[in-house]
């Protein structure tokens, strides 16, 4: 019998910005973009849970963060403070938690830098799993003055989605005879992988629930989304045989910025992306890579639409000046003809690396 465990940090950012800042705590906090005065650029990258009574969500655009703010600041409701985020002291509490839980388990996985996989097959049972996880919980509190949510399941789609069934500071057991009834009621969103794109589709068909997920035939869903059909027919019963394992290995690197205003000179915009260029590069090497074969680059016009292009060498690449020439080549259309007809102004790029080579 396989019992896992899903850890997830609750509004990790926000949180470690409360912990270590007591002015802030309990307020609705918003780590992100500086909102200046609602004419800011960029996204949330985290609210507290006080900031999303408000409505703030992570990945909203800063602007619309800070006109929720104002809307609750003039119903009398407390004010939201904004702060830009210390990513050096998220990643160094986080390295302590990922530390502490990979010791409370034989197999730990390091899913990103404020979620981990535990497998706890090892103690026989879901109660004496529940019980490893209330004293984690505790203890995470008592080290780091964090709370978490923990979901445990039989295998870590059912282990993941039960960790934000309740949240913050919770605990969902799911064992393997309640994994149907569980998962039937919950909105296919829930089903990780389920963004909006697939959502749109599905509701398009009166597919608005994971049972109605599970009543549709493998094939149509084959038919309708290819292999991914296949993938989702598996979460759509609460399957999933992925093994907890912290050899997991990054596919891309990549970095993005937004500018303080819309562009179309490319000289800057070239320049910033030679900067992207260093941080990817970097990250690469710092995560165990030499080189890489494809790059792709992204451009968000004025308007929001979104352009890629991409490029495979067929040897691998292993310099930063051939990342950036490469990048640079590849955002060249976009200033002209060639993939911007109607000149439209340039809001964001974007630089990844794919096809990586460890070192
Ligand atoms: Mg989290």
């Amino acid at each position: 019998m396989r019992i896992i465990a899903h850890v997830d940090m609750d509004a990790f950012y926000a949180a470690v910005e409360e912990r270590y800042n007591p002015d802030l705590r309990g307020k609705p906090v918003v780590v992100g973009a500086d909102p200046k005065g609602g004419q800011g650029r960029g996204v949330v990258t985290a609210a507290s849970y006080a900031a999303r009574k408000y409505g703030i969500r992570s990945a909203l655009p800063i602007s619309r963060a800070w006109r929720l703010a104002e809307a609750a600041r003039r119903r009398g409701e407390p004010e939201t403070i904004f702060v830009r985020g210390n990513r050096d002291l998220y990643v160094a509490v986080s390295g302590r938690i990922m530390a502490f839980l990979a010791e409370s388990a034989e197999t730990f996985e390091e899913a990103s830098i404020d979620e981990a996989y535990l497998d706890l097959s090892s103690l026989d049972s879901f109660e004496a799993a529940a019980e490893r996880a209330r004293s984690l919980k505790l203890e995470l509190v008592q080290r780091e003055g964090l709370t978490c949510s923990v979901g445990i399941g039989p295998n870590k789609l059912v282990a993941k989605i039960a960790s934000g069934f309740t949240k913050p500071d919770g605990l969902t057991v799911v064992r393997p005879e309640d994994v149907q009834g569980f998962l039937d009621p919950l909105p296919i969103r829930t089903i990780p992988g389920v963004g909006p794109k697939t959502e749109g589709l599905l509701h398009e068909r009166g597919i608005r629930s994971v049972r109605d997920l599970r009543a549709v035939e493998r094939l149509t869903l084959v038919d309708w989304f290819g292999r991914w059909g296949d993938d989702l027919f598996a979460k759509a019963q609460g399957i999933s045989d992925s093994p907890v394992s912290n050899e997991w290995e990054a596919k891309t690197i990549g970095e993005q910025e937004t500018f303080e205003e819309d562009t179309l000179d490319a000289s800057f915009v070239l320049e910033r992306a030679r900067g992207l260029a260093r941080e990817v590069f970097e990250r690469l090497g710092r995560q165990g890579f030499r080189a890489f074969r494809t790059v792709t680059v992204t451009v968000r016009f004025e308007n929001f639409t979104t352009r890629s292009r991409s490029h495979t060498e067929r040897e691998p690449l292993e310099a930063e000046a051939a990342l950036y020439a490469s990048a640079v080549r590849l955002l060249q259309p976009f200033f002209d003809q060639r993939e911007n007809p109607k000149q439209r102004m340039i809001r964001l790029i974007g630089v990844r690396v794919e096809k990586l080579v460890r070192a």
